[in-house]
């Protein structure tokens, strides 16, 4: 939520840390104006600078009430996979674990980007990735085909996993299969690792994979309905190594 920008906030003498948690935990916003309209109340008359001053040190009480532990939670990113059959768990993750490919020197990542010259749309969602790094199912399901992503090169492969049962599929290029054709493979079991696309597309080609969901029609759909970004409280969980 945005009531202001951030800057006329600082420029109202608001702390950092009371937009950051408001941004967070919106609902907080409510306690918070009320302790400090509380406490500001009690501190009047005062001249406009120390009315300033005393409404930021209640802000900073309040905050400290509300949330003691705002700062002590450093916040990380999970992604989180739709659960399209509803049995309460995730059908869908993030093949990579990082952010999808952003604006490179070949063009976007996202879902529908213009290709060559806008003659086509890019019919998947590019993941970055580092060479080498396992690549996770981003679905349950089994093996139905490993082929090339393009002709006359073999060393960039793709791993299509079919889940009959959701009727969606999966294809992740740009990797060394470690999975054969016909293989069971559950959501998240490393599948393959990344490899680089630097020769491929020298000269600024973010490393990622490229994935591609189809649905029961066999239309490809933008991967970024079913895997979304939401940040958490890391405090408890140890980001994995990069
Ligand atoms: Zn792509």
């Amino acid at each position: 939520m945005h009531l202001l920008s951030e800057g006329s906030w600082m420029k109202l003498g608001v702390p950092a840390r009371l937009l950051e948690l408001v941004e967070k935990k919106p609902a907080l916003l409510v306690s918070i104006v009320a302790l400090v309209g509380t406490t500001a109340a009690a501190a009047a008359p005062l001249s406009q600078a120390e009315h300033r001053a005393s409404l930021v040190t209640a802000v900073e009480r309040a905050v400290d009430q509300v949330a003691p532990t705002a700062e002590a939670a450093p916040l990380k990113l999970v992604w989180d996979g739709a659960d399209v059959d509803g049995d309460g768990r995730a059908d869908f993750a993030n093949p990579t674990g990082r952010e999808p490919r952003l604006h490179d020197a070949y063009g976007d990542g996202e879902f529908g980007a213009r290709r060559d010259g806008g003659s086509r749309r890019h019919e998947g969602v590019d993941y970055t990735a580092r060479a080498g790094q396992d690549v996770a199912a981003p679905i349950s399901g089994y093996v139905t085909k490993i082929g090339y992503a393009y002709a006359g090169d073999q060393t960039l492969k793709f791993v299509e996993i079919t889940n009959p049962a959701l009727n969606y599929a999966a294809r992740v290029f740009y990797v060394n299969p470690r999975v054969e054709v016909g293989e069971t493979v559950a959501i998240g079991q490393p599948i393959a690792t990344a490899r680089s696309l630097q020769r491929k597309y020298p000269g600024g080609m973010t490393d990622h994979v490229h994935l591609e969901i189809l649905d029961r029609r066999g239309d490809r759909i933008d991967a970024t309905r079913m895997i979304t970004a939401e940040y958490r409280p890391g405090n408890l969980t140890v980001a994995a190594a990069d």
